[in-house]
């Protein structure tokens, strides 16, 4: 059955707890994914409104503002408050992500109850941020603070946005800080309205404040701005260099980056077939393979591979793709015309590689951006298929013979964000978990983020950790205080 699609009420820019208009007056649409039909024409902001809401952020942040004098436990309150809040409109946030993203309509309600978790696991830190006393040498007495970084630019991309909102602004606010976020411009929708819930929360001015806009513009005003602590990135590694590159330039701006992946997934022979078929299934075609942790090198034993091969295209071609408001429905569209080409394009390379077309391979229906499920057998490290980040959905099989040759093989790429085997042998499982380069390892299952696991990349995946403790530290100054002491008592 078809959930009935939502009204929009919030397009403008929130600065200082108010929605606003552009600076210059200008307006972008967004698009429906599904239709190719604009669902609504939002503020587009630029530099001018980065620099009004770093204005307000730092205005937020400055000592004795109410958010920088509040008990921090009392920002804790807030951080449920909005929780609750999110929980209570979860079906209205998952329709609008569905409307803006196309992610089909029993996920995005799924992900924005899970946002409200994770919001809830933050304000648990809150009040359980401290530093240490330590025993130096002579008599001098001295201890650490844990500072908020200040004012944070958070750049977050379309693929989990409401996702992405709540772990970028959880830690924000469990530390302290402030934040100029800006959504990315093909899904501005949820953020601009969980900003309407931060206000209706109690959050004091400028807290938060949400710039919807592009890249280059509203994206690069806030990498390049002498006023912000630190920026937080989420997207390709691409514009990741820039944003490290301008941070250098400017102001030397604390930099946490979540970048690309092309994850392997190594299938060892002693599994159980269908098991390992469904985990695969899930780690690639999940969000119609638009997820920076995809499994999309799918490593598979030559003991196995055949039968694997088998199913897994079995698999494919069951899945149900279509109308994303339609709760039936596993998979929607990609995001827009240009993933849309780049997925197809990627496609046509692996045909003209060499690999084989086992399912898929074409657009679905002549309207939106649907793909067919796709399955690659026969794939070689070398291919574009096996290099590239495709982000779609589009499996690719590769086979292996010994593990010292997956290790080797897993590795071969300068991604480093994930990585799974599945295999009943624990011995397997540890060397590879040991050996493979990346910041998460999945073993017997995959994509097991929880909001209290570390996230992030090695190599060129990205630089820092989101969720978990470890998050944390990214977004705090350590203030060493050392005070003078007549003697050691
Ligand atoms: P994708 O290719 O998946 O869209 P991007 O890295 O281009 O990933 O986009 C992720 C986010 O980064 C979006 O919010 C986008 O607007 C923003 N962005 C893109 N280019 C720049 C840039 N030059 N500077 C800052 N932000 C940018």
């Amino acid at each position: 059955m078809a959930t009935k699609k939502p009204d929009i009420k919030y397009t403008q820019i929130f600065i200082n707890n108010q929605f606003v208009d552009a600076v210059s007056g200008k307006k972008f649409r967004t698009i429906n994914p599904a239709t190719g039909e604009t669902n609504a024409e939002v503020a587009e902001g630029d530099k001018a409104d980065v620099d009004k809401a770093v204005a307000a952020a730092r205005a937020a942040f400055r000592r004795g503002s109410p958010w920088r004098s509040m008990d921090a436990s009392a920002r804790a309150k807030l951080m449920h408050k909005l929780a609750d809040l999110i929980d209570r409109d979860a079906e209205y946030l998952g329709s609008l992500e569905t409307l803006d993203n196309g992610m089909p309509i029993k996920f995005s309600t799924f992900f924005a109850h899970m946002a409200a978790d994770i919001m809830r696991y933050y304000a648990g830190w809150a009040d359980k941020i401290h530093g240490h006393t330590i025993p130096t040498d002579g008599t001098n007495f001295t201890y650490t603070r844990k500072e908020p970084v200040g004012v944070v630019g958070q750049i977050i991309p379309w693929n989990f946005p409401i996702m992405m909102l709540v772990w970028k602004w959880g830690v924000v606010m469990a530390t302290g800080c402030t934040s100029v976020l800006k959504p990315a411009e093909q899904t501005p929708l949820t953020a601009l309205y969980i900003a309407s819930l931060s206000r209706e929360a109690g959050f004091p001015d400028g807290v938060v404040n949400v710039v919807p806009g592009y890249g280059p513009t509203a994206g690069g005003a806030i990498t390049a701005h002498s006023d912000i602590n630190k920026v937080a990135f989420t997207g390709s590694t691409e514009v990741g260099h820039l944003i490290m590159e301008m941070a250098g330039k400017t102001n030397l701006k604390r930099v946490s980056l979540e970048l690309g992946g092309k994850s392997p997934l190594v299938i060892w022979k002693d599994v159980d077939l269908d098991e390992a078929v469904n985990i695969a299934y899930d780690a690639i075609f999940a969000n119609q393979g638009q997820s920076c942790a995809a499994g999309s090198r799918t490593y598979v034993h030559e003991d196995i591979y055949d039968e694997f091969v088998k199913r897994a295209t079995a698999k494919a071609v069951a899945r149900k793709v279509g109308d994303p408001f339609d709760a039936a429905n596993e998979q929607g569209p990609q995001i827009d015309d240009e993933m849309f080409n780049k997925v197809l394009g990627l496609i046509e390379s692996g045909k003209r590689e060499g690999a084989k077309v086992e399912c898929g391979g074409n657009r679905l229906g002549d309207r939106g951006f649907f793909i067919q499920p796709t399955v690659f057998s026969n794939v070689s490290d070398n291919m574009r298929i096996a290099k590239e980040e495709i982000f779609g959905p589009v499996q690719s099989i590769l086979k292996f013979s010994t593990l010292d040759e997956v290790i080797e093989r897993a590795n071969k790429t300068t991604y480093g964000l994930a990585a799974g085997i599945l295999t009943k042998d624990l011995e397997t499982a540890i060397t590879f978990a040991n050996a493979v380069e990346a910041g998460s390892v999945w073993v017997n299952c995959y994509a097991a983020v929880a909001p209290q696991t570390p996230f992030g990349g090695f190599k060129q995946s990205g630089l820092g950790r989101e969720l978990g403790e470890d998050s944390l530290h990214e977004y705090l100054e350590v203030k060493t205080v050392s005070i003078k002491m007549p003697s050691k008592n």
